[in-house]
């Protein structure tokens, strides 16, 4: 029998929702609030204050002061600045639970997953980047007899991170644990479908002791304060993650404003390349996970599976079946395996691509439509072939729970077909034949290819995208220089 959860799993108590300024927790200053809303039955969790441009500027503005010359963020040792970071750590592991329960009910994320996978990945990112505080150092630079000259790694100073619905704790992690590594300051704003867990951890901050204006926390919307954000003259950098079409405008908001650094990470049409040597029953199941963990919304899912000529029957007639066998459901409950999207926008466009799939000529072989008999905004699992690279459902993010299969010939012609995309997340590759996997990791345009696994990540290895997948990488040593500017030093002796 699946493990049965305690009720407060079901119905976690929403402790926090106003913004986090100054270590405070405040309403927004003309009083508004929106709707926060749980996609597992479509019913209002609660309100939470919404911030403006009013907001942003006092959060900014808290933000500057705890960085201002002298303040105690700033004269800090590094060794305690990690001290810091990993007393978060600790706070977080503590109230793992409480924290999953929120997540889930916030962003219908599966709760064993997110207990299991998200909180271990939060904790791993906050002491993996504790552990650069007081070893991310300059160089020293050949010169000249008569010059002494070396370089500085310095904070940004105040930055921004504005952060999607989908994983939202991690990857509000992903922004703030490099972001106060290296010494800088943090305005962040959630998105407003999912603002919950964030404004949680606000208080964990407090509690860690991290000095007021360190970490402010202001929920609203993207054109109200992610817009203000963007354009703030004193926010030096902003790191984002989300849709293309948001990212540009916020590249857009940062070039008319004070030209403030920006990295980028997008979306994805990410391809899984399945050779006839494999295990197939392996293959099946990752290329499954590959595209419906999360419900389809994984910026990097494997959306499209290119299958070998030879295998390519019976692997369709298998990935059906595995399609229709995974229970749909509540995600706190432990069995489901096929939860909500996120809201009736998405599961609205995940219908209409669908449409256009079915009008330019694909087959669905299963699912296809949305589920009404359950509330909350869930989308049948799906699986779509006869597609061509062409169709509309080929070329953009589907973002939901639908599997495309294509069949492939030879190494050339999938690499061609690979790369026919304006994105470049991720790519994988399932072969026994370590040629055909380097051949293929070598040729994809991607920022991470996968050799017989998929969505093995770790905070170690670094993070983002080529094309319009975005600019800039989280994670890794490489996220240290999206936080910090170089100062070259040069002393005549
Ligand atoms: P979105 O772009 O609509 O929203 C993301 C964030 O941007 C939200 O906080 C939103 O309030 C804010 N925003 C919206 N308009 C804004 C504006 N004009 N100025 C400033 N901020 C604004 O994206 P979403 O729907 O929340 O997320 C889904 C998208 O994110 C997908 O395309 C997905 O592929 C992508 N994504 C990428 C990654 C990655 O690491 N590459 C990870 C997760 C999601």
């Amino acid at each position: 029998m699946a493990p049965q959860f305690p009720p407060a799993i079901l119905n976690p108590e929403i402790k926090y929702r106003q913004l986090f300024i100054n270590n405070q927790f405040v309403p927004a200053k003309d009083g508004t609030t929106f709707s926060v809303e749980s996609p597992i039955t479509g019913e209002e969790i609660c309100q939470v204050s919404r911030a403006k441009k009013a907001d942003v500027d006092a959060a900014v503005a808290a933000a500057k002061k705890a960085y201002s010359p002298g303040s105690e963020w700033r004269t800090m040792n590094p060794k305690t600045r990690a001290l810091y970071l990993n007393k978060l750590a600790d706070l977080i592991d503590r109230d793992r639970h409480y924290i999953a329960s929120l997540e889930s009910l916030d962003c219908g994320r599966h709760y064993v997953t997110i207990l299991a996978g998200d909180i271990q990945m939060c904790i791993e990112t906050l002491r993996y980047f504790a552990g650069w505080c007081d070893k991310d150092h300059g160089k020293t630079i050949p010169y000249d007899k008569d010059h002494f000259c070396f370089t500085r790694h310095e904070p940004m100073g105040v930055c921004g991170a504005i952060t999607p619905w989908n994983v939202p704790m991690i990857i509000f992690f992903w922004k703030l644990a490099p972001c106060l590594a290296t010494g800088n300051v943090l305005v962040a704003k959630p998105s407003e479908l999912t603002p919950l867990t964030a404004l949680y951890v606000a208080s964990l901050v407090k509690e860690a002791g991290f000095p007021p204006g360190v970490v402010n926390v202001i929920p609203g919307y993207g054109m109200e304060a992610g817009e203000a954000l963007s354009r703030h003259m004193d926010v030096n950098k902003i790191a984002f993650t989300g849709s293309g079409v948001t990212g540009r405008k916020i590249q857009i908001a940062a070039a008319e404003s004070n030209l403030k650094r920006v990295s980028l990470e997008l979306g994805g049409k990410s391809p899984n390349i399945i050779f006839s040597d494999v295990n197939l029953d392996y293959a099946i199941q990752m290329a499954h996970t590959a595209i419906f963990s999360n419900n389809g919304q994984v910026c990097c899912a494997g959306s499209r599976t290119f299958v070998h000529e030879d295998i390519y029957d019976e692997f369709v007639k298998r990935s059906v079946k595995r399609a229709q066998e995974g229970q749909m459901g509540d995600p706190r409950e432990f069995a489901t395996e096929h939860g909500p999207q996120v809201s009736k926008v998405q599961k609205d466009k995940i219908l209409g691509l669908l449409q256009s799939g079915k009008d330019q000529g694909a087959t669905v072989l299963c699912g296809g439509g949305s589920v009404e008999d359950r509330k909350g905004y869930y989308v049948q699992p799906t699986v779509l072939t006869n597609l061509k690279d062409d169709m509309t459902v080929s070329k953009e993010e589907i973002f939901g729970p639908v599997q495309q299969i294509y069949k492939f010939k030879d190494v050339s012609e999938v690499i061609e077909r690979a790369n026919n995309t304006a994105y470049g997340l991720a790519a994988a590759v399932f072969t026994n034949d370590i040629n055909k996997a380097m051949e293929i990791a070598n040729s994809v345009e991607a920022g991470t290819v996968w050799v017989n696994c998929f969505f093995d990540m770790n905070p170690t290895a670094p993070f983002g995208g080529y094309k319009a997948s975005g600019i800039g990488r989280d994670l890794s040593e490489y996220a240290l220089r999206e936080y910090t500017q170089v100062k070259v030093v040069t002393i005549k002796l």
